[in-house]
């Protein structure tokens, strides 16, 4: 695990399945109908019980780049933020935007309820086909941007699934840090 200061919080890197961290809140990279669907959708479906398809029910789904919040049920994690990841169209139909925005308001809504913890998927990188280094440059730079603003967050967690996403993120946070 690697693990760095930024700003007043840590950033960390964890490779693994996101549904067993207890953090305030997991944000799952869902698709637009809320409903669920493959990959860490499905999976935090499935951890978090038939409970979380009712309230995402009244949700009304949500936009690419946009978030919405629910409780985590049966997970360890108190919350879900749910935000849709753009789908790669090869790179010219807004992507880095509507990703970055992906974080962006997730982290708005964490802050705005007070949470001190989030850990986030690797948004758009599995079904949505969006290219792993690319996209890991604009998470990180998405969070650092936010934490160089203003947060309540003490504690952003990357969970990687793959081998692949775990190496980038690595070298990515590691150029983050400066020895004071
Ligand atoms: P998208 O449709 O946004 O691409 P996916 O769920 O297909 O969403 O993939 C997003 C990322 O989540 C991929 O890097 C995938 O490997 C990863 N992933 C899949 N299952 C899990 C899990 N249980 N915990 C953490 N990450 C996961």
């Amino acid at each position: 695990m690697t693990f760095i200061s930024y700003q007043n919080a840590s950033l960390e890197l964890v490779q693994g399945d996101i549904t067993r961290l207890d953090v305030d809140a997991i944000v799952n990279a869902a698709n637009s109908s809320l409903l669920g669907g493959g990959g860490v959708d499905g999976a935090i479906h499935r951890a978090a019980g038939p409970d979380l398809l009712h309230e995402c029910r009244l949700l009304h789904g949500c936009k690419t780049g946009d978030a919405k919040m629910t409780n985590g049920y049966r997970l360890p994690a108190r919350h879900i933020i749910h935000t849709v990841g753009p789908v790669w169209n090869g790179g010219h139909k807004n992507e880095p935007e509507l990703l970055a925005n992906c974080y962006r308001h997730s982290l708005t809504l964490a802050t705005e309820a007070g949470l001190t913890s989030i850990a986030f998927p690797n948004i758009s990188t599995g079904i949505y086909g969006y290219p792993k280094d690319k996209a890991c440059q604009t998470a990180v730079a998405a969070v650092t941007g936010f934490l160089d603003q203003n947060s309540s967050l003490k504690r952003i967690v990357f969970v990687c699934f793959d081998d692949e996403n775990f190496a980038l993120y690595e070298t990515a946070l590691t150029s983050l840090y400066q020895p004071s």
